[in-house]
């Protein structure tokens, strides 16, 4: 298996602090030991039977070997032979003590007892008990006394110690062997897999989605890391997936954005020149294009009191086209109409001095307003007005004071000491050009 490239297990994200692979070990070394505890005991009690049989049958053995010779020997009364003979049975390993019981006729019995050295019971140790028999003669069986020899629990349980040790030793060999073992496999097969998934996990950004993750085995296992793996790049292409439906998205609404950055550019633009050209509308009388009566309104309070700041002479002219309901009379209202453009235009060539007003104040009547002239000066232009609308020769079937059209003039020169708002400047000019009407018309009065 090849797994080197990228079992790094220096790099921050390998290093799981509670690894499930010493968890599966301390598991695995927890289950064997109570195991081996189990299996022991089992083994133990059969260990400890199979001695007792041993011991049994050791001195069942001793027991055939001595029988004959003892019985032999009582009846013979041959005590230098019983007594070597005694010697021998409590010299054989398994015994801990013989004990021989001669009954003696009208007496009580002869008890000869030998044991081992450091012989301190028989305890769990079997136990044989033999009635010793002669038979003096064919057919007679004669009881000569009682062999009972007592197997030696020392011996029983040095026996037992040394095979459970045997089986201890056994047992934890084994279970540390399949602890790692089972590590061993489990580090190959899971966790070394299960690292490179999370280090893989841990590079992937937007930009590299399309790495796929690859867990460098020898073959297709179709096992859970298989599956996690065909899942995990599924996984990777749904969100390359989204992210790039997302990036198309986001470059369209940029677009659009951009699109509609434009067009209310170009909105304001249009907007903003509508609006200037509606306000210069607002401003002007759509015939003659001259200022207006609210043009004109806005303005002469600005110039009346600027000439009262600076002391600068400030005049006003108001003119009015001599009998002008009987020229639309004769001419008809079209007539009348151009008629008073040429009088605005008149106007127009006359005044063209930075700061000098024309307004048509309604009907037939203009005003116009001559900042830094005075008197004297305004009654020359308004002359020369008269004499630029004469020189046009405009015919005027109606009129009974010349064959062309005429206007009258009135003047007012701002007087600072006794005037404190411009209309007392236009009323005192439109006094003026009551005179100048009432005077005959087509003239210049102050
Ligand atoms: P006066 O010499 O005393 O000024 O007499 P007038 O006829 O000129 O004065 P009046 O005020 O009696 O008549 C003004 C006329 O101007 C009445 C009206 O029909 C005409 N008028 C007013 N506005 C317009 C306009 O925009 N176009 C035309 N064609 N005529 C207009
Ligand atoms: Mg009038
Ligand atoms: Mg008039």
């Amino acid at each position: 298996m090849n797994t080197e490239h990228y079992d790094d297990p220096t790099h921050p994200s390998m290093n799981a602090e509670r690894p499930l692979a010493h968890r599966l070990v301390v598991a695995t070394l927890v289950f064997c030991l109570v195991f081996t505890f189990a299996t022991v005991c089992v083994r133990t009690w059969f260990a400890w039977n199979s001695g007792v049989q041993t011991m049994n049958s050791e001195l069942a053995l001793i027991d055939q070997v001595f029988q004959g010779s003892l019985s032999k020997a009582i009846w013979e009364m041959d005590r230098d032979s019983l007594e070597a003979q005694l010697k021998s049975v409590v010299e054989a390993a398994p015994v801990g003590r013989v004990t021989l019981r001669i009954p003696r006729p009208e007496r009580a019995e002869e008890v000869l007892v030998r044991e081992r050295a450091g012989f301190l019971g028989t305890g769990p140790a079997p136990v044989l008990t033999r009635a010793l028999t002669v038979s003096p003669y064919p057919g007679a069986v004669q009881p000569v006394g009682t062999l009972v020899i007592e197997g030696d629990p020392g011996l029983l349980r040095q026996r037992l110690w040394k095979e459970v040790w045997t089986i201890m030793l056994t047992q934890i060999i084994q279970a540390l062997a399949l602890a790692g073992i089972t590590m061993l496999m489990f580090n190959g097969l899971v966790t070394v897999h299960v690292r490179h998934i999370a280090r893989h996990l841990e590079r992937l950004t937007p930009a590299n989605l399309a790495d796929r993750l690859r867990l460098g085995r020898l073959g297709n296992r179709n096992d859970e890391l298989d599956l996690l793996t065909v899942r995990i790049n599924a996984l990777q292409d749904n969100m390359a997936q989204y992210l790039e439906l997302q990036h198309q998205a986001e470059l369209a609404l940029a677009a659009s954005r951009d699109h509609l950055a434009l067009e209310v550019e170009q909105r304001t633009a249009e907007l903003v020149a509508a609006n200037e050209q509606l306000q210069s509308l607002s401003r002007l009388d759509p015939l003659t294009g001259l200022a207006n009566r609210r043009y004109f309104d806005e303005l002469k309070d600005a110039e009346f009191n600027r000439a009262l700041r600076s002391g600068r002479p400030l005049t006003v002219l108001m003119c009015d086209v001599d009998f002008f309901k009987r020229y639309n009379d004769t001419h008809g209202h079209g007539g009348g109409d151009a008629c008073l453009r040429l009088v605005a235009d008149t106007m127009k060539a006359l005044f063209m001095r930075s700061g000098e007003v024309i307004a048509r104040l309604g009907g037939e009547e203009f005003a116009v307003l001559l900042p830094g002239s005075d008197a004297a000066h305004a009654r020359q232009a308004g002359e020369r007005l008269r004499e630029a609308l004469a020189a046009r020769q405009i015919p005027h079937g109606a009129s009974p004071i010349s064959p062309y059209l005429t206007v009258s003039i009135g003047i007012a020169e701002l007087e600072p000491s006794a005037m404190t708002v411009f209309d007392q400047l236009l009323h005192r000019a439109d006094e003026a050009l009551y005179r100048a009407k009432n005077g005959g018309r087509n003239r210049v009065c102050e």
